[in-house]
């Protein structure tokens, strides 16, 4: 951008080319880069054959919606790249390269704010092997967006388009945790009976959720449709269903939920597992003839997912999501552990 107002301010300690040089340019090996960070953009080497496609997505952070104020610049940032690789893992993409627009306000562009964010980038940024090759620097409210670019096998994509009729539908880890632990950011004195060791493990997960990226590349072949849960299991298999042009039927009994939830949050974590965002697992279907071969990657060890439910014909009787049967979200709330 031409006239930057970070530069434009005498008083502020740090220019933007003095950020840039110091907490982004070297930040990352660069891989397949042939040109970086220093120029008006970035030039990256596509192989000439294609087999395989470039893969890119967006997700922007803004403070106080999408992490609490008083959130480190390590854990900004760690969150900032997780949530991006977790639409990689969506897509069954390798993340290969990313931008950075950061939005700073003035009294963090300091040496210590922008060590830490730098370093936390970096962190999630070599375990999931993935270069910065540009990005903005302006000044204004705290925002940050990351754009990623990853490569997939041509055709080899995972949308959430594929899932037909008897396919089972599975889901990683553990569900209702990005919940849990975004009630740990901001209610920490109502936590104050839960294990110190408990709230940890939360808030950790929180800012440093696990993209699923090996689940994906495991699951490639066999999944028909996949999404990454960030809004909530019944949203995002809701999404599923409607681009697929069916419906699912899942059993709440089969919902994966640490143990940690259910003795600490028993009321609570079954209505976070359906309907709390931030989880960042995958949800995927996979057609009934391959069922048999992802439940033995599971039973030995492979692959870390559990069958919740089943794809099964759209009517408009029924909601896109069926949860144990009841046809509506009313009905489900006659339940107590499901009351909002
Ligand atoms: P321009 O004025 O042409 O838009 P800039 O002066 O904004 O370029 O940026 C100079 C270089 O620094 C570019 O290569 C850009 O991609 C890179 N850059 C700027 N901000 C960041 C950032 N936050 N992270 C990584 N690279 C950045
Ligand atoms: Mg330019």
């Amino acid at each position: 951008m031409e006239r930057n107002t970070l530069t434009q301010n005498t008083s502020f300690q740090l220019g933007e080319f003095d950020i840039i040089a110091a907490y982004f340019k070297d930040l990352t090996d660069q891989d397949g880069v042939a040109l970086g960070i220093g120029d008006d953009a970035a030039i990256i080497n596509l192989p000439l054959q294609s087999e395989t496609q470039l893969v890119v997505a967006s997700d922007t952070l803004v403070d106080g919606v999408h992490f609490p104020s008083d959130a480190s610049a390590c854990q900004i940032a760690r969150r900032a790249l997780c949530v991006n690789l977790s639409d990689m893992a969506a897509m069954a993409a390798i993340p290969r390269w990313f931008t950075l627009a950061l939005t700073l306000p003035r009294e963090k562009a300091n040496r210590q704010w922008l060590r830490d964010f730098s370093a936390g980038l970096a962190e999630v940024a070599l375990e999931y092997n993935c270069a910065l090759i540009g990005g903005d620097t302006t000044a204004g409210p705290l925002s940050i967006t990351i754009t990623m670019l990853g490569e997939v096998a041509a055709g080899a994509g995972l949308m959430r388009s594929g899932a037909t009729n008897g396919d089972g539908i599975y889901v990683t880890g553990f569900l209702g945790d990005g919940a849990a632990g975004l009630l740990a950011t901001t209610e920490i004195n109502s936590l104050s009976s839960i294990p110190i060791n408990v709230s940890e493990r939360l808030l950790n997960f929180f800012y440093q959720p696990r993209p699923q990226i090996n689940a994906a590349l495991k699951i490639r072949y066999l999944a028909s449709a996949c999404i990454d849960i960030s809004d909530g299991l019944v949203a995002d298999l809701g999404h599923i269903c409607e681009s697929s042009g069916v419906a699912a039927s899942i059993n709440t009994a089969m919902l994966p939920i640490h143990p940690d939830l259910k003795e600490h949050f028993e009321d609570q974590c079954h209505n976070w597992a359906l309907f709390g965002g931030d989880d960042y697992q995958l949800c995927f279907t996979v057609p009934a003839a391959d069922l048999p071969a992802i439940d033995d990657w599971i039973f030995h060890g492979e692959l870390d997912a559990t069958r919740i439910g089943s794809i099964v014909s759209s009517s408009d009787d029924n909601p896109v999501v069926l949860i144990d049967g009841c046809k509506s979200i009313d009905q489900l709330r006659g339940f107590d552990h499901f009351v909002l």
